[in-house]
């Protein structure tokens, strides 16, 4: 099974939908017993209003197309756009059983397949609107199991663990990266000297440049110093399974497994529709924090319901029928299709940072340990490769190729003696090759980018 197919002449796939039209019949099936209740609505109506809601969302950028190789989009699997909308009419909530048998269950069997794939057995863990709430989950039991202890990521750690703590009310620190993006232990250590630190937050993929955390030497720290480890593998859970990872990024990659508690979002790398993230915690016995009585709806079973180990109520059941379809037609097996997909944006964006690192008008950020790509043309300040990148930026857009900007340290770029260090950040393009369709597409998205940098800089 590929994971997708070429992109076809017509962009977005409308065959798939006489699939959800038999499949809906099998369902409707499972409720011929009842007395009949559908009304016809006025379908005329309908499709006026439809119209109306096609023509608003055309003013989008292509994020399905690959020419789109800016921000952390995939588009979902045809199998997860389907199963989403068959659910939708039962429109089941996974808060409670009452709300939702079937779709618990599944959503059940598709986190344990993630606690598998990070090489856990057992584990408690359940999906949530997305990776905010999955790693504000993670922070407050953190939180609760070390009560006036300090919270701390690297400086390049997603913003939402700084915020998040504030929401917890919980000290946070960062720790400042090397020039590869990625935390700094010595300056971990100094922290650890001065202050108690409870839980030390691990990247793996950072939201900028993908670096990877070292993860297997924070274990060795951690032995001495008793802190909790929570991994922020939001954009970067998945790369568990990939085989074409440098040995350094997968030593610490492979220890998701010895992490406390793991935040995976399925709606970045796992081909889910957005409000799908998941986090996942080692020793199940966390789940007494989370308990609670509802007085109003944990009636129908004994069996757990999601939403007494959940901070959210309602959520929605479509989420996890659709993750577990996706899963039953890529399976989370190294070297499965699935796998081999994320090998190919990782390709795409190896061969991308050659290319730049080739030509002397650009200077390349960090080798990607994933599939992402950070860079800025030179020139003869830091300030003016900033408003290099900008124009690049708007005219890349104007050629049809979507980029993206990041705000990086200057000891994240090689940059050449002689640029003047007239700021501390500079505005670098950046590019998330995360779609597989991305292999075949470097040559173009190389050639656009150069086209526009010459008309810029002309
Ligand atoms: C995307 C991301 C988040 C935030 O997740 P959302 O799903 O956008 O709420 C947190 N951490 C990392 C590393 C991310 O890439």
């Amino acid at each position: 099974m590929k994971i997708s197919t070429k992109i076809p002449s017509s962009h977005l796939d409308s065959t798939s939908l006489t699939v959800l039209r038999d499949a809906l019949r099998i369902l409707e099936k499972g409720f011929s017993g009842l007395p009949p209740s559908y009304e016809n609505t006025d379908d005329s109506e309908l499709s006026d209003i439809l119209a109306q809601v096609a023509e608003r969302m055309k003013d989008n950028f292509p994020y399905f197309h690959p020419l789109y190789a800016g921000q952390m989009l995939k588009p979902p699997h045809p199998i997860a756009r389907l199963a989403y909308m068959l659910a939708l009419w039962i429109n089941p909530n996974n808060h409670a059983l009452d709300g939702g048998r079937a779709s618990s269950a599944m959503e059940k069997e598709a986190v344990a397949d993630i606690a598998k794939m990070i090489g856990w057995e057992t584990h408690l863990g359940h999906l949530t609107g997305g990776g905010t709430v999955a790693n504000l989950e993670a922070l407050w039991v953190a939180g609760s199991l070390h009560a006036g202890k300090t919270i701390t990521a690297s400086e390049q750690a997603h913003y939402t663990h700084s915020r998040i703590s504030g929401v917890l009310g919980l000290r946070f620190r960062s720790v400042p990266c090397d020039t590869r993006g990625r935390m700094d232990l010595d300056a971990l250590r100094t922290l650890l000297r001065r202050e108690t630190v409870g839980t030390v937050v691990a990247t793996i993929g950072t939201t900028a440049t993908g670096a990877v955390d070292p993860l297997a030497d924070l274990l060795n720290l951690q032995r001495e110093h008793g802190f909790r480890i929570h991994a922020d593998a939001a954009y970067g859970g998945y790369f568990r399974l990939s085989g074409s990872l440098a040995p350094e990024t997968r030593r610490h990659v492979e220890k998701l497994s010895s992490a406390d508690s793991v935040v995976i979002d399925p709606h970045k790398h796992g081909l889910q529709p957005y409000g799908c993230g998941c986090v996942l915690f080692r020793d199940p016995a966390v789940g007494r924090l989370y308990k609670h009585d509802s007085p109003y709806t944990y009636f129908s079973s004994n069996d757990l319901h999601l939403g007494e180990i959940s901070l959210e109520c309602s959520r929605p059941g479509a989420a996890a029928v659709a993750l577990w379809a996706t899963q039953r037609l890529f399976p989370l097996v190294p070297d499965g299709a699935f796998s081999r997909s994320l090998d190919k944006g990782r390709r795409a964006a190896l061969r991308l940072h050659e290319l730049i690192s080739k030509d002397g008008r650009w200077i390349p950020g960090p080798m990607p340990e994933l599939d992402i790509v950070v860079w800025t043309p030179d020139a003869p300040s830091a300030s003016e490769a900033s408003t290099r990148s900008r124009a690049i930026f708007q005219e890349a857009a104007q050629n049809g190729l979507h980029l993206a900007l990041a705000d990086l340290p200057l000891p994240l770029l090689h940059l050449p003696a002689s640029m003047k260090r007239d700021a501390e950040h500079i505005t670098c393009l950046r590019s998330v090759l995360m779609k597989p369709e991305h292999a075949d597409w470097v040559d173009r998205i190389w050639e656009i980018l150069n086209t526009s940098a010459k008309k810029v800089l002309s």
